[in-house]
């Protein structure tokens, strides 16, 4: 992409980034991720950084960095290039790879997943790099694997180590509280997975010749997944919840006062009711407790009419979302324990352990998380940044913490309704202009914050 210019509006950057289909999901479209990959590599190079393709097993992952001084503080920015798949496409109103603006909003795949944050980082760079006054030294990392689970990213951290090395890593790819509001993220929650299936007879039988004398499985399976929650939806698995710190009162307070009612949740899911773990709020469930989700359910006949079967087997996928003070591997051991010793020997478990991605948290007192608040609150016309955990998962933060011994600063730049992984994405065309200035704010507090 010989022609662009990096003076060029920021939107109209952003709308050729999203032009590129960086489908990471799809084979077909690696030349795709490539050209998207050189695109962001040349755009660094024309701001004034120093930017490199790094090859991995997958898909590339960029580089860019300015001239490193000692005495300064180092930050590094991370962002993906690779984008979700646009299925189903009937359901977006316009091409999901011609960028629209309407409603304030840019719409197109990626806007807000990520391309729109990753112009941000780099147009906030822009103007320090051309004055030659960037106040810190900045790595910018843009990876092209985010959306299939980063396989290789934590090995390209390991192997490039050094010259990675940080004082913090900031990203924005998670939503802010609600439009307009400036919003830290201090604490994810992680994630662990596993499958299980339960077989009984060697095959199918006749419900009329056999039914009575043999287990079930599908009817066994709701009994084993029933009993992963009690009547007060506690997860019933012994010593799940060891470990996990009650909610500070700082945090119940701040939260009570967010400008997030249940009325918008409800709208949001299109749930007929809110429910969740007894004595904790809406928020506290959402962020500071674990939750056991099954994901899929599946077994028998599933065709038009009935069919009088007692299937061989049963299989679900279960999902745990877990907090700060879990450990992810632990608790998928002690869940495989509990389900193979809920489950009658009229069936045989298998239970296969699956992904982990683990909780991360960042002290809110420290100096460069003041410096965030600082610039947040700054940049949002002086509104008072809201203090937020955040329920989903971005494995890199927790990577970040043991590889690079570096804490993440997550300062979300799209809403929770952007529709992220779903047709109609869209980005908030007034974020790009205030996400620049934001990183530029974050680097100036940063500097200032610093003491070496
Ligand atoms: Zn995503």
């Amino acid at each position: 992409m010989k022609g662009m210019n990096p003076l060029a509006a920021p939107l109209d950057l952003l709308a050729d980034f999203i032009r590129f289909p960086s489908i990471s999901a799809q084979p077909s479209h690696a030349h795709d991720i490539r050209a998207c990959a050189e695109w962001v590599r040349t755009l660094m190079d024309q701001i004034g950084l120093t930017a490199h393709l790094h090859e991995t097993p997958g898909c590339p992952v960029v580089v860019g960095r300015n001239l490193h001084e000692a005495g300064r503080p180092t930050v590094l920015f991370y962002g993906h290039y690779d984008v979700q798949p646009v299925d189903p496409v009937a359901l977006w109103k316009t091409s999901p790879f011609e960028a629209v603006v309407r409603d304030g909003m840019v719409y197109g795949r990626g806007s807000s997943d990520n391309k729109g944050q990753i112009l941000a980082h780099l147009l906030g760079l822009a103007e320090g790099l051309r004055k030659g006054k960037l106040p810190v030294n900045v790595v910018v990392l843009v990876e092209g694997e985010e959306e299939v689970g980063s396989p290789h990213l934590a090995e390209f951290l390991s192997t490039h180590k050094e010259e990675l090395a940080c004082d913090i890593v900031v990203i924005s790819d998670n939503p802010m509280v609600a439009p307009g509001i400036p919003t830290f993220t201090y604490a994810m929650r992680g994630v662990a997975a596993l499958e299980l299936t339960l077989r009984g007879p060697s095959h199918d039988l006749h419900s009329g010749m056999f039914g009575g004398i043999v287990a079930n499985p599908l009817t066994e399976l709701a009994r084993l997944l029933g009993s992963l929650h009690d009547a007060n939806r506690h997860i019933a698995v012994p010593g799940f919840y060891e470990g996990v710190p009650e909610p500070e009162p700082w945090e119940r307070a701040a939260w009570s006062e967010l400008p997030l009612a249940e009325s918008d949740l409800l709208r949001m899911t299109g749930s007929p009711q809110l429910q969740g773990e007894a004595g904790y709020s809406t928020l506290e469930r959402l962020w500071c407790r674990p939750t056991l989700e099954v994901n899929g359910l599946w077994g028998g006949y599933q065709g038009a009419g009935s069919k009088t079967v007692i299937p061989s087997e049963a299989h679900a996928k279960i999902t745990c979302r877990i907090v700060p003070g879990q450990d992810a591997h632990r608790l998928l051991d002690l869940l495989r324990d509990y389900l193979v010793a809920q489950c009658p020997p009229s069936v045989r478990i298998e239970v296969e352990l699956g992904h982990v991605g683990r909780p991360a948290r960042m002290e809110v007192e420290s100096p460069m998380a003041q410096a965030a608040l600082r610039a947040l609150r700054m940049s949002f016309g002086d509104k008072k940044p809201a203090l937020i955990r955040d329920g989903a998962t971005i494995p890199v933060v927790a990577d970040f913490q043991k590889i690079l011994g570096t804490d993440t600063l997550l300062l979300g730049l799209c809403y929770p309704d952007c529709g992220a992984h779903a047709p109609n994405e869209s980005f908030p065309v007034a974020n790009l202009d205030l996400g620049i200035k934001l990183n530029q704010a974050l680097l100036r507090e940063i500097a200032a914050e610093y003491k070496g």
